[in-house]
């Protein structure tokens, strides 16, 4: 540069000081979006970097945000949505437009599904270009797909909306049932500059994201006098309560009661699995036999055969009363004959007030057929698991977890596959509040490193991982995330080569494998050795627990290749009914 121009390049330099020094402070769309979601309490970002958020993670994580970046939006979605279920916050999953968008969106149904407050935020194009059609980078209207899949959906033009928006998000996603909001933030908002004192007063606090839905004092009495009239009571408990944190009236309503109770499977260890009124290994008959059924949190879907059917015994058998902050919920399958709507803790603590001159417990004809079918099972149960076969079969592997978990109560169980989830869910008793997390609602899988890593980073205990290999094969990148982060997470991958079972063969004789088989004998320990962390491979129930354990001690981030018979799994595990199979037999 030539010396002149170094003179004057110094004096417009002086120039520019001066000026900035009388002129306003000024902040951005990305500087609002952070100081909006710290201004709310979140403090967790999962997500994947790109166009156009990249530097708004990187701001984020500038101003004490901790990032967390995945390796496939999917995941992140499912690191968010459980971690809205575990803390009762909405989890925030940041992506790019459209294809990131797309693979966060289907974590964002399932959250919704699942009833998790969940915040799906994506960059996008330009509006102008995107409305016309005329072909943006990464073009796609976002916010008319996301639409139809979630609780509800945002967009926000202008840096000063940006407080309202995020505020709008967070409530709609907490309040009444909770489910997954999409936030969509084109890429040129991110830019946008304004007055910072203008824009800190944009920002809005959210006071009471969930307000308290009290129920009316009619709606307890009614469904007390039903529960009172009852023979053969059951409380059947739902991940509902379980989200709802309520759990002391929750166990003080089954104890002052004395009416036996089933956990469905997110709602294990809200009392532990061990409780002596528990029913659930009594399951099938408890459900047949009850007269009056009292729902907590959870829903009369699929996963409870629609409350009606062979399941629930003779038509017209029962009486059901069912707590839910969702008025629709109520006679969605069958009648509900005292809707009681509200949110748990109140609900209960309601119920409870209303049984304080003194509760008659249920009759003992009930309470001793369920203990002696319980007894039964149990015993019948525990034989299986002490197999100890090799090749290992499901139940001589999950003997060992079943034990590590009781010795170690609060550790988190993620769980997902056919075989492995059904029978793992049967066999592991759960003795603390909201240490099971699984496929849920749809069933889904693909769940499990997203569940764990945010299990992990938002509750500080160790994670373990149960995942059938073909489950574990949709996140299974995800170790690289495990390991970069240093999290206290053991998969232990039950191979049995393949979905539902390693033995299908190419019924047409070709050299192609069958649809459901995987490669033999794969080493799925050596993913994690890859990136760092520990692989183990075990082929018997002792050397499963003792690499179990000694993942648990270190915190380590481990995988544990399970070699199980390929022949063990049954076709669709429990749900083999829900599978068609064709009967016509071509020549
Ligand atoms: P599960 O599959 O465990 O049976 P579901 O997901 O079917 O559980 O049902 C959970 C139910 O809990 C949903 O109907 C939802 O509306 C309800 N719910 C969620 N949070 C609360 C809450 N805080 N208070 C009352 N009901 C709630
Ligand atoms: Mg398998």
């Amino acid at each position: 540069m030539p010396a002149h121009a170094q003179v004057i390049d110094m004096h417009t330099a002086d120039v520019n000081m001066a000026e900035a020094d009388t002129q306003p402070a000024l902040t951005d769309g990305f500087h609002l979006v952070i100081d909006a979601l710290k201004l709310n309490d979140i403090n967790t970002i999962y997500g994947v970097p790109g166009i156009p958020i990249t530097d708004l993670g990187r701001l984020a994580q500038a101003e004490g945000i901790r990032v967390i970046s995945f390796r496939h939006e999917q995941h992140a979605g499912n690191a968010a949505a459980i971690a809205g279920f575990l803390t009762k916050k909405p989890g925030i999953c940041l992506t790019v437009s459209a294809p990131g968008f797309l693979n966060g969106l289907t974590a964002l149904a399932n959250a919704t599904t699942n009833c998790f407050p969940m915040i799906l935020i994506s960059g996008s194009s330009e509006r102008e270009i995107v409305d016309l059609q005329q072909g943006d980078y990464e073009e796609m209207d976002q916010l008319a797909i996301a639409k139809p899949l979630c609780k509800a959906a945002f967009r926000v033009l202008h840096a000063a909306d940006i407080g309202i928006g995020v505020a709008r998000a967070i409530r709609a996603a907490c309040s009444g049932r909770p489910g997954g909001v999409y936030l969509d933030l084109p890429a040129k908002l991110f830019a946008q500059v304004m007055d910072a004192e203008a824009g800190a007063k944009s920002l809005v606090k959210v006071i009471d994201p969930a307000p308290a839905q009290i129920p009316a004092p009619e709606a307890i009495a009614r469904a007390l006098a039903v529960l009172k009239t009852a023979e053969r009571p059951l409380i059947i408990l739902g991940k509902g309560a379980a989200y709802a944190q309520a759990d002391e009236a929750v166990r003080a309503l089954v104890e002052t009661s004395g009416i036996p109770y089933v956990p469905m499977s997110m709602a294990k260890g809200l009392l532990p699995d061990t409780h002596p009124l528990s029913a659930g290994a009594a399951r099938s008959t408890v459900l047949k036999e009850a007269d009056v059924v009292l729902l907590v949190g959870a829903r009369l879907n699929w996963l409870l055969s629609h409350g009606k059917g062979k399941t629930w015994g003779a038509p017209g058998s029962k009486k059901f009363i069912q707590i839910d902050i969702e008025p629709r919920e109520m006679d969605s399958n069958v009648e509900i004959v005292a809707p009681v709507v509200g949110d748990i803790g109140s609900c209960v603590a309601a119920l409870l007030d209303g049984m304080k001159g003194g509760w008659p417990a249920p009759p003992a004809a009930w309470t001793e057929t369920i203990k002696a079918k319980k007894d039964a099972n149990i015993a019948k149960m525990g034989q299986r698991l002490l197999k100890n076969s090799i090749p290992m079969d499901f139940h001589g592997a999950l003997g060992v977890l079943r034990t590590i978990i009781k010795e170690r109560p609060d550790a988190i169980l993620v769980n997902e596959g056919a075989n492995t989830l059904d029978l793992a869910r049967g066999v592991i008793d759960m003795y603390q509040p909201r240490k099971r997390l699984d496929v849920g609602t749809w069933g889904i899988m693909g769940i499990g490193m997203g569940f764990a890593v945010a299990a992990a980073v938002e509750t500080g205990k160790p994670v373990l991982a149960v995942e059938g290999d073909s489950a574990f094969g949709f996140s299974g990148m995800e170790v690289e995330t495990i390991c970069r982060y240093d999290l206290p997470v053991c998969i232990v991958v039950f191979n049995n080569n393949g979905i539902y079972r390693g033995t299908d063969v190419n019924p047409s004789g070709a050299a192609d494998v069958a649809p459901t088989v995987f490669v033999k004998d794969a080493r799925y320990d050596k993913m994690m050795e890859a990136f760092g962390g520990v692989g183990v491979n075990v082929t018997t129930p002792d050397a499963l627990r003792e690499a179990v354990n000694a993942a648990m001690d270190s915190g380590r981030p481990t995988l544990i290749n399970a070699v199980i018979d390929p022949s063990a799994g049954t076709e669709s595990g429990n749900i083999g009914s829900l599978n068609p199979q064709s009967t016509v037999k071509r020549k």
